[in-house]
């Protein structure tokens, strides 16, 4: 199998983006457009309180946060919220601990539990780093909700894995030509935090004369107001 060199790592939570929608992976990670919605930066705070803290050990259980991650197989790099080491006697030698360990994931969620399998690619492919990094196999990793405020025990299956190797696969194709996806307006556009510079109306419902004269009359009427 290819391995990749450093330089070409893409960003492993970039797997969210590209699920969600190719175009937007792209205007993301291929022509580094970024906007901020309000989904996003309460994403970005949660996300903050997870990374927070210190290593510590309970138990049988060492705890990592904000463990850097990558996998050269499939040429990603990012971070892990949390790590748990368990200890297990068919797991790995951890540097400076007695006994053997397996890592598990877990990766925070504002949110609550959804109905597509987005957040579950993403711990798949943090599994994936972790087994290549550690050379072990790891049958589970955890989503955490900050709704529920639970943790759901997520079982990876090879077919995850599968699907994870071909999306980066594409991912990495894109990247190479540079291509960016032309838009197909779904429902998903109206909560995306890019449609202000992807503009998913303008492809079908308006001619971009129409949407000149809309703009211009939007201007008109904030210089009116303010
Ligand atoms: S606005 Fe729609 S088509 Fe454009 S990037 Fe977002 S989800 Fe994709």
């Amino acid at each position: 199998m290819k391995e990749y060199n450093q330089e070409d790592y893409i960003m492993l939570s970039g797997i969210q983006h590209y699920a969600f929608c190719t175009r937007q992976w792209a205007l993301i990670h291929i022509e580094t457009a970024w906007k901020e919605n309000v989904h996003t930066v309460i994403g970005n705070l949660f996300h903050d309180k997870a990374h927070s803290g210190m290593n510590e050990k309970r138990r049988e259980i060492i705890i990592s946060r904000s463990l850097p991650i990558n996998s050269r197989k499939h040429g990603i790099s990012g971070e892990c919220d949390i790590v748990e080491f368990h200890k297990d006697e068919n797991g790995v030698n951890i540097n400076g601990r007695s006994g053997k360990y397996i890592p598990y994931p877990i990766e925070y969620k504002k949110g609550s539990p959804k109905t597509d399998n987005i957040d579950i690619l993403q711990l798949t492919a943090q599994v994936i780093c972790l087994e290549e990094m550690f050379c072990c196999n790891i049958k589970y990793g955890y989503l955490f909700y900050g709704k529920t405020k639970r943790r759901e025990k997520i079982m990876i299956t090879l077919e995850l894995k599968e699907e994870v190797s071909k999306l980066f696969f594409e991912m990495h194709n894109l990247l190479e030509k540079g291509n960016i996806p032309k838009i197909k307006p779904t429902k998903k556009c109206r909560q995306c935090s890019l449609a202000d510079v992807c503009l998913p109306t303008l492809s079908e419902k308006m001619s971009v004369k129409n949407y000149i004269d809309k703009k211009l009359k939007e201007d008109e009427y904030y210089e009116k107001v303010v």
